[in-house]
């Protein structure tokens, strides 16, 4: 007894019973050794024990591999202050009221989830997703706790499709201060109003310490973000959102070339430039000899997607570098000459942005904030939502980004 009492860990307990039942399952039945408790009404302490109340049934920590429970009747105290005499059962620290398991099982089930879905940790410890999701909500927050903020800095406004086909977007609101990421928010929708109406609702306190909002590409929150914090915060887009535009305007024009050499080349040529979609969106300095070749084949069928594919990777290279804002401003308006001076078409669209935003673009050079968290949580939720059907809910969502922050990393 004295071993299992150690064994369990649970303080100021002592056991009076420990059997098997039925199912082999461990079941301790333990007895509190605090003799009192403070009034649910006044708060005064009694030691007045009023009787107990039913048996409750909190899982526990297995033993030997086995299921273990531990069983207690929560004792009851009456208040002799209060009037009416109220009774209040016994609150101990090793468990939340309305849960159905003690707080150590509670922490073993978040480490589990790690690397793993609701339905992954309910199979493997048997118990109900309703169960876990308990768990989640008893401990991970779903809202942001403004008391606990002491300044936010950069603020980061961001979508991820909850659908395929890039419809039903949620924005994902962070903090970043000195490494530190806090999820403040998964907002619904994208309108400007809702990421206006949310970042409105920051504390007067907190605004003042915003110095620059890190955003998608997306006029809504641009616009959003100046009205909320004035004029002089420093919005950054992302030079990830910013890439895909321009690899996007390459990929448009990869597939009208690739149908074009269908037609024009013999089967077995064309059978050769399997794969370039890929290779094309691969980084340049990770080509091995084989690969390059492909793609040497495919430019000297296709010279414009040859032009298109080195003014991508030019322009990478400038966000790569290491300069001043005013370099990087002077490096892309050369740049936009060349892509200009190319004849290509298939960067008008990027080109007409870098004109409209070319102020936005540039100031990633002052501090390089980046995207890259929520670019990462955005395959883990992928990843997610091909297991689980329950995660499509800002709320859950909110508390999945949370744990992942806390380094419960369940996403992939
Ligand atoms: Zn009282």
């Amino acid at each position: 007894m004295d071993i299992i009492e150690k064994l369990l860990d649970i303080p100021d307990i002592e056991i009076e019973n420990i059997e098997l039942n039925e199912k082999g399952d461990i079941i301790i039945t333990v007895r509190s050794t605090i003799g009192i408790t403070r009034c649910r009404k006044c708060g005064r302490r009694s030691s007045k024990l009023h009787g107990h109340d039913e048996a409750i049934m909190l899982r526990h920590l297995p033993i030997l591999g086995r299921k273990t429970y531990i069983r207690i009747c929560p004792a009851r105290y009456r208040c002799t202050h209060c009037e009416g005499k109220p009774t209040t059962t016994q609150k101990l620290q090793w468990y939340k009221e309305r849960s159905p398991c003690t707080i150590a099982y509670e922490k073993h089930i978040l480490l589990q989830l790690v690397n793993s879905t609701v339905s992954d940790v309910s199979i493997k410890e048997d118990i109900g997703y309703g169960v876990v999701m308990g768990v989640i909500h008893r401990h991970i927050e779903s809202k942001v706790n403004w008391d606990n903020i002491k300044r936010l800095n950069v603020i980061g406004l961001d979508e991820i499709a909850l659908k395929k086909g890039h419809k039903d977007f949620v924005v994902i609101v962070t903090a970043r201060d000195c490494g530190n990421i806090t999820i403040l928010a998964v907002l619904n929708d994208r309108k400007k109003s809702t990421v206006k109406a949310f970042l409105s609702s920051i504390p007067e306190r907190l605004k003042k310490t915003v110095t620059t909002v890190c955003s998608d590409m997306y006029d809504g929150y641009i616009n959003a973000a100046k009205e909320v914090f004035g004029e002089d915060v420093v919005v950054v887009i992302d030079r990830f959102h910013v890439a895909k535009l321009y690899r996007g305007g390459l990929d448009n024009l990869r597939k009208k070339e690739i149908a074009r050499l269908k037609t024009e080349l013999a089967e077995e040529e064309h059978k050769k430039l399997k794969g370039v979609m890929w290779l094309l969106r691969k980084n340049a300095k990770d080509l091995v000899d084989k690969e390059s070749e492909v793609l040497e084949r495919l430019f000297k069928h296709s010279p414009m997607l040859e032009i298109a594919y080195k003014l991508c990777n030019d322009l990478t290279d400038i966000f790569d570098s290491d300069i001043s804002k005013s370099e990087a401003q002077v490096k892309i308006n050369d740049w936009m000459d060349k892509a200009i001076k190319s004849g290509l078409t298939c960067l008008n669209n990027f080109l007409s942005t870098l004109d409209t935003r070319m102020c936005e673009i540039v100031n990633y050079f002052i501090s390089r904030q980046t995207s890259g968290f929520v670019e990462g949580l955005n395959n883990k939720i992928k990843v997610i939502k091909r297991r689980c059907y329950g995660i499509l809910n800002v709320k859950h969502l909110f508390q999945r980004i949370h744990l992942d922050l806390n380094g419960y990393s369940l996403f992939t």
